[in-house]
């Protein structure tokens, strides 16, 4: 038995309720300016002001005791939607994009997601693992302390279940919590262009059956965008994942209003990701249905487009949750902190939501909300020491590394 005390800290948590924070629940912190956190075996046994934590009977079998010397105390940031497995980053392609080559042309010129799906192809298993663990210890480093990674570069069903093993493995290796989604239909590969309704029956008839047997990946996500998968095929897919007992999730309306945000509410899907271009009645479909809405705006940002209307989708009452959609083409960072400030400057959220929607709300979007995404009696003691007084450093000074120390179950881990 392991009991550790951390006093003299500012401790701001979202509350868990039950459910995903909406509305003004979302500003809703519980802030303790001379706040206390006990943990006994990794799990928080008391969370508080310091002198009702001290009175609580665990104290006294404290082992260790460390002064957060004031700082600011907040949970482990929860990324809720990444692609940090991949192969190669696309450095180059990047310097064609900002300098005003057309994605079309960069597809021709051998470019874009497709370059992903033949380096993993090529990589070996160690390799892909290589590249993949040292993307989800940075973002540790940054606060994260559980994270999603989407397989969705090998679009074949050996390559697909091989991205699954290494993302299962950094998980098992990392002190990271990794949570893996199978995104088979992430893009429509060469062999298949002509005919996509022949690979969403592959996916649906081969990979989705071979995914669950492997039974490392519990969720399902599909890329329902014009010119990649259709609001048909989404369906097609996403219901042949729930028959398996999957959870849903989908990339929707992020260049044009298909309607995946309705199809998300239809299903009832765990969430809808990106949602730049979502009408406001099928966000107003969301927001009944229950379903988080994803947001991600380091992808607005490299790409220089306009962001998701976080105001809208929180007056309208979606739960609404932030995401670093790390990959190598169009977000190449790990950085959740970032994703706050651009939240904050760039959206118009407050730090308090924008910690809410990187945290608890993150946790809901992913399913893990029963151990981790809050400062709440009985979760994980994961938690980021931020050189601030209060969650809006994040957005203050932002550009750096906030944390002073990040931990994972009461450990000291970056
Ligand atoms: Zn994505």
């Amino acid at each position: 038995m392991t009991v550790k005390l951390f006093r003299h800290a500012r401790i701001y948590t979202p509350k868990d309720t039950g459910r995903p924070a909406t509305g003004q629940g979302l500003a809703e912190l519980a802030i303790f300016e001379h706040g206390a956190l006990l943990v006994k075996n990794g799990r928080i046994v008391c969370v508080g002001d310091e002198t009702k934590v001290l009175q609580h009977p665990t104290v006294g079998d404290v082992q260790l005791e460390t002064d957060c010397e004031d700082c600011c105390l907040i949970p482990g940031f929860v990324d809720p939607h990444t692609h940090m497995c991949f192969a190669r980053r696309r450095e180059a392609e990047f310097e064609r994009r900002i300098s005003g080559t057309p994605y079309l042309d960069i597809l021709k010129q051998g470019g874009g997601i497709l370059s992903s799906v033949r380096a993993v192809a090529r990589a070996t298993e160690d390799d892909l693992y290589r590249v993949t663990r040292k993307q989800a210890l940075a973002a540790l480093k940054l606060g994260t302390t559980t994270v999603e990674i989407k397989s969705g570069y090998g679009l074949d069903t050996a390559n697909e279940l091989k991205m699954l093993r290494v993302i299962h493995r950094v998980g098992r290796s990392t002190p990271l919590d990794v949570v893996p989604t199978f995104l088979g239909a992430h893009a429509v590969p060469e062999p298949f262009r002509e005919d996509p309704d022949r690979y969403v029956d592959q996916v649906i008839n081969d990979m989705l059956p071979a995914v669950r047997r492997q039974g490392i990946a519990q969720a399902c996500d599909i890329f329902c965008e014009e010119g990649v998968f259709s609001l048909d095929q989404s369906r097609r897919v996403l219901e042949a994942a729930r028959r398996l007992g999957m959870r849903i999730k989908l990339h929707a309306d992020e260049v044009r209003d298909l309607g995946g945000a309705g199809l998300a509410a239809d299903l009832r899907a765990v969430s809808a990701d990106h949602l730049l271009a979502a009408s406001d009645d099928n966000i107003t479909r969301m927001a009944q249905a229950g379903v988080v809405a994803v947001l991600l705006p380091a992808t607005a940002y490299s790409l220089r487009k306009p962001y998701a209307r976080a105001r809208t989708m929180i007056e309208k009452g979606v739960a609404v949750a932030l995401a670093t959609d790390c990959n190598p083409g169009s977000s190449f960072t790990e950085s959740m902190p970032f994703v706050v400030g651009l939240a904050v400057l760039n959206m118009n959220m407050a730090p308090a939501e924008a910690l809410t929607a990187a945290t608890i709300n993150a946790a809901y979007a992913l399913g893990v909300s029963g151990w981790a995404g809050s400062l709440d009696e009985g979760k994980q003691a994961d938690f980021v020491l931020l050189d601030g007084e209060s969650p809006s450093i994040l957005a203050y000074h932002s550009g750096v590394c906030q944390a002073v120390a990040v931990f994972k179950c009461g450990e000291p881990v970056a």
